[in-house]
């Protein structure tokens, strides 16, 4: 017998694998409490996890395949890969066994080390899911010194053909990034939220009974993320008529009455593999084209370069870099995370938002996590160890190969700009222009120094002064400073200390 080993994210039950039926091979799929603790994971992260393996299993078996599924709370359950696969290997009498190469470094180190481990030879085969390979972008940047996501994206576009005519990018030019960063206009339908009736009380039971740390609350009694490759197609097409004539030009715009506005909210779907990217663009250009009025190319380029060029981007990345790029710290940061990302309790309007909304839903999108919490830490001088373990935990879209580089690196430009051009960073200004959150704040967002004051206003400078000989020379930062210079000396310093004052009272802000 061969033993083919299916992980928790690996949930494709189009892979080559299940093409066809063979009697000499067992699936095996296994719930073990490291893989539930390595980080402290969010309720709905942990259900929707547990719920989309348990279904997979299902449809697998359906289709004829055998599978032994463990359960976390089995008692036969070693809790732990090899171990697990030793049981098995005496029982069904295995003599090799075989995996879908893993996304993750630390799973990677796990599974290329087993045939020594339970003595049997190991095969990986690929994943099938991703439009590059693993090495691709370490390959295409061989020779150069950054990694530029606008450059790959392109190679990209070419490579696979999608929005090209006649070697030229449909529509003349590759970018429309200049029409993306409207904020929200009042009036314009946001669509409501797609959401399914899964029902997941026994895990609850069984993270409960088993101990299984977690964060963020479940009141809806139904979990209404895709479980099942129907559900995530679903959602695509929802997205698809609901979302996507927007999705552009309000991709980074934040509202406090809505906690979706048109982004896809596909993100789990395709990180468990439930989905594949291709497909996904495919349909979008599919309906594009379907469509008599149409929908304008910025809407549609918008939401492509997100899945052929971001998250593409981001595991190439996360291949070149790792295992090194984990432990990055470009500004040697050290401060803890202050408590309020557990509970949203802040006086800071856009903080306690969009802290409270991931909370509640797992969920932000993605400038609520670059440019409120992200931000927010980056000016705080917050342990970058410590903000990849709270994005890790709190989205329910979170693995380690998306996660780092998206917040480690984009995030905290602890990579010293090797994903990022400059910091993404900002004061109250950008804040008040993309949200309504300063409507409704306790600060004010016009103030740099004394009460009521915004804390990201005076923080933002403080930022830019303690890093000035790291950051100076950056052709894209030197503006900032010649604006910082001009302050008179007395400003300068009224801001300087009123940012100590926050750093020193960062937990009651
Ligand atoms: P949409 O805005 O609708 O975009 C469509 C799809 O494009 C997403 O589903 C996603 O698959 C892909 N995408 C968009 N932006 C990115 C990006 N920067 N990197 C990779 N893929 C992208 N994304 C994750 O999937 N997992 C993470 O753990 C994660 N952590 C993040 C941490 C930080 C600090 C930041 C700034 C971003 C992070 N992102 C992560 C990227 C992005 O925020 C999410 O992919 C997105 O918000 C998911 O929501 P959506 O499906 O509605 O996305
Ligand atoms: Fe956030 Fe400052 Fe605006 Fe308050 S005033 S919502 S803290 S940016």
């Amino acid at each position: 017998m061969i033993l083919r080993l299916i992980l928790g994210d690996q949930l494709n039950e189009n892979h080559s694998w299940f093409r066809e039926h063979r009697d000499d091979v067992l699936y095996l799929m296994m719930e073990i409490i490291p893989e539930a603790t390595y980080v402290k994971h969010h309720i709905q992260k942990l259900i929707g996890f547990f719920l989309a393996m348990r279904s997979f299993a299902k449809t697998i078996t359906s289709m004829g395949h055998a599978m032994v599924y463990i359960q976390l709370d089995d008692p036969e359950n070693t809790q732990s890969f090899e171990k697990n696969i030793e049981r098995l290997t005496m029982m069904y009498n295995i003599t090799a066994i075989e995996y879908i190469l893993p996304d993750e470094y630390r799973i990677d180190k796990i599974l290329s080390e087993l045939s020594y481990k339970v003595h049997l030879p190991c095969q990986a085969v690929d994943s099938e899911h991703f439009l590059t390979s693993r090495f691709e972008l370490r390959d295409f940047f061989s020779s150069k010194k950054r990694y530029l996501m606008e450059s790959f994206y392109r190679h990209l576009r070419k490579k696979h053909e999608i929005l090209m005519k006649r070697g030229a990018p449909v529509g003349g030019q590759w970018n429309f990034d200049k029409l993306n960063r409207s904020s929200y206009v009042s009036g314009i339908h946001i669509p409501e939220v797609l959401e399914f009736d899964n029902r997941p009380d026994d895990i609850i039971d069984m993270c409960t009974r088993m101990k299984i740390p977690h964060m963020g609350s479940f009141d809806a009694g139904r979990f209404i993320w895709p479980v099942n490759r129907q559900q995530s197609l679903e959602l695509v097409n929802f997205f698809i008529e609901n979302g996507l004539s927007y999705f552009g030009s309000f991709q980074d715009a934040m509202i406090s009455k809505k906690w979706v506005m048109f982004h896809s909210r596909l993100s789990f779907s395709l990180n468990t593999k439930m989905i594949h990217p291709g497909e996904v663009i495919q349909r979008v250009i599919d309906y594009w084209h379907s469509q008599s009025i149409g929908i304008e190319l910025n809407q549609i380029e918008g939401f492509i370069r997100q899945i052929l060029g971001w998250r593409e981007y981001m595991r190439g990345i996360y291949w070149s870099l790792m295992p090194e790029f984990a432990a990055m710290n470009f500004f040697g940061h050290h401060r803890k995370l202050p408590h309020y990302y557990w509970t949203g309790h802040t006086d800071m309007n856009c903080m306690h938002m969009v802290i409270r909304q991931s909370l509640q839903y797992a969920y932000a999108h993605h400038i609520q996590r670059l440019m409120i919490t992200g931000n927010f830490a980056l000016l705080a001088g917050i342990n970058p160890d410590d903000v990849d373990d709270w994005y890790l935990g709190i989205y329910i879209d979170a693995l380690d190969w998306v996660e780092k580089p998206n917040t480690r690196g984009m995030s905290q430009f602890a990579d010293g700009g090797i994903i990022a051009t400059k910091p993404y960073v900002s004061s109250a200004n950008y804040i008040n222009k993309m949200s309504d959150y300063c409507l409704n704040c306790y600060y004010d967002h016009t103030k740099k120094t004394g009460f009521k004051s915004c804390p990201f206003n005076s923080l933002y400078w403080h930022f830019y002064h303690r890093n000035r000989e790291k950051l100076q020379t950056n052709p894209r930062i030197s503006m900032m400073y010649r604006t910082w210079d001009r302050m008179s000396e007395n400003d300068r310093k009224d801001i300087l200390e009123q940012a100590e004052r926050y750093l020193l009272a960062l937990d009651i802000l």
